[in-house]
């Protein structure tokens, strides 16, 4: 059975690259029929913090990568000095006293040639030559990094570690530990660096957030999960968009590519768009009420879901991220309307005060107040004053809600409702006529 883990440390929160190493170790288990162990490398109890724990398991959670089994590394300290008891007793380890009398037991290494065959790069060899002497419990009396890996990896019986290129350089001084060790060497996958989008190394800048906060700017999980599929892996073709579970059906470690991956923010809010636009809108009218509220979007309107439904389906086709919903969806939850001063300049600075007079007459007499309605009523009043639609179309849009884009006209006048309309657009009468 495969069985392979991700082993993130809780020194920081769950990024884009540690995302991407869950990802393919959860979905190579998840394709094979094997196991995702999810392994707490918290043995630096300085820098291990319970926040960025949370953090990181939820995060896990969020995007769908649940787990089989768990263990955390604080928890095992005694494995690991008893392991290295056993190779000082083995003669392969000796113990190295400090000035102040704190002993550190070291790895002594032995000049040799190391092949390792990883699955996605092919044959690499290392020169042990280079590497020297292995500490293996520190002084404070906790063990490394690299050698508690290797205990835990063994003991967990991990068939397959997949993990980023960035340990490419401990997999040599891993090997040697699992031979000292007598344990079976697993295989090894190390997936490609992910570069920012100007070359140099993801920075936060270029998108190295933690998956929190791509929780918090509005990006859907499924969209985030796809992205990140693309990063390493090409599901056929030039397909770009691919549903998680026909991912698992088709994925093969073998296939990851071996060149840098660049992160591109853009494509990920592409991809976020489109899945967007799939989502029931139910669903998705459920999933931006947070980010109303957020915006202090908190009473009326906001607060009536069958409304905050009507809304989000007017503006589901251009959503990059749910947090657009509140900024280009303002007008509809507060009669504070901002505006857009070029907007306003550019629409509304002759003096339409007859004619917004008309059209509020107009929607007055009007039998049925709907979206047909409302649309004839205004092509009526157009022609009748001998003026192009959009002359009237553009002021009328920026007057109600401040912005020169958004929804159809008639569906905003329609759910804004008539008072709401009308009394937007008296304001700017009374201005021009003041
Ligand atoms: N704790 C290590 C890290 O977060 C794990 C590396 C590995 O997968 O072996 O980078």
């Amino acid at each position: 059975m495969i069985r392979v883990r991700f082993a993130p440390s809780p020194t920081g929160n769950l990024h884009i690259g540690g995302a991407r190493t869950a990802l393919f170790n959860w979905l190579y288990a998840r394709a094979t029929g094997g196991k995702f162990v999810l392994r707490i490398e918290d043995t630096d109890q300085v820098r291990s913090k319970e926040e960025y724990l949370d953090e990181i398991r939820n995060s896990l959670q969020w995007v769908g990568f649940t787990w089989d089994e768990i263990y955390y590394q604080s928890q095992r300290f005694d494995t690991y000095r008893q392991q290295a008891q056993r190779l000082l007793d083995e003669g392969k380890a000796y113990v190295e006293r400090s000035p102040e009398g704190k002993e550190a037991i070291i790895y002594k290494v032995t000049p040799q040639k190391i092949r390792v065959s990883d699955l996605i790069r092919g044959e690499i060899e290392f020169d042990a030559q280079t590497i020297k002497d292995q500490v293996l419990i520190k002084s404070d009396g906790t063990p490394t990094y690299n050698f508690a890996c290797v205990i835990d990896d063994a003991q967990m019986q991990i068939t397959h570690v997949i993990r980023g290129d960035d340990h490419i350089s401990n997999t040599p001084k891993q090997i040697l530990m699992y031979q000292a060790l007598g344990f079976t060497v697993p295989l090894f996958a190390h997936l490609p660096l992910i570069l920012g989008a100007e070359g140099g190394r993801l920075s936060k800048r270029t998108g190295a957030t933690a998956i929190s906060d791509y929780r918090k700017m509005g990006y859907l999980p499924q969209a985030l999960v796809n992205y990140l599929l693309l990063l390493s892996w090409a599901p056929g073709a030039d397909q770009e968009l691919i549903d998680i579970n026909e991912a698992i059906k088709r994925f093969d470690i073998k296939d990851v590519n071996k060149t840098a991956a660049t992160f591109d923010l853009k494509k990920l809010a592409w991809i976020n768009n489109q899945y967007i636009k799939k989502e029931d809108p139910g669903k998705l009218s459920e999933l931006v009420v947070p980010f109303l509220r957020e915006k202090g979007f908190t009473s009326g309107r906001a607060l009536d879901l069958d409304y905050v439904a009507s809304i989000t389906k007017l503006f589901q086709e251009r959503l990059a991220t749910l947090a657009d919903f509140p900024d280009w969806a303002d007008f509809f939850f507060s009669d504070d309307v901002k505006m857009d001063e070029a907007a306003q300049k550019k629409h509304l600075s002759a003096d339409l005060s007859r004619e917004f007079s008309l059209f509020i007459e107009r929607l007055d007499t009007l039998a049925d107040f709907d979206v047909a309605g409302i649309e004839q009523t205004f092509r009526e009043l157009v022609k009748e004053l001998n003026i192009e639609a959009r002359a009237l179309i553009h002021p009328i849009r920026v007057a109600l809600t401040g912005k020169t884009v958004g929804p159809g006209l008639f569906d905003v006048i329609y759910y804004l409702g008539k008072e709401r309309t009308k009394k937007r657009l008296m304001q700017w009468v009374k201005r021009s006529q003041s």
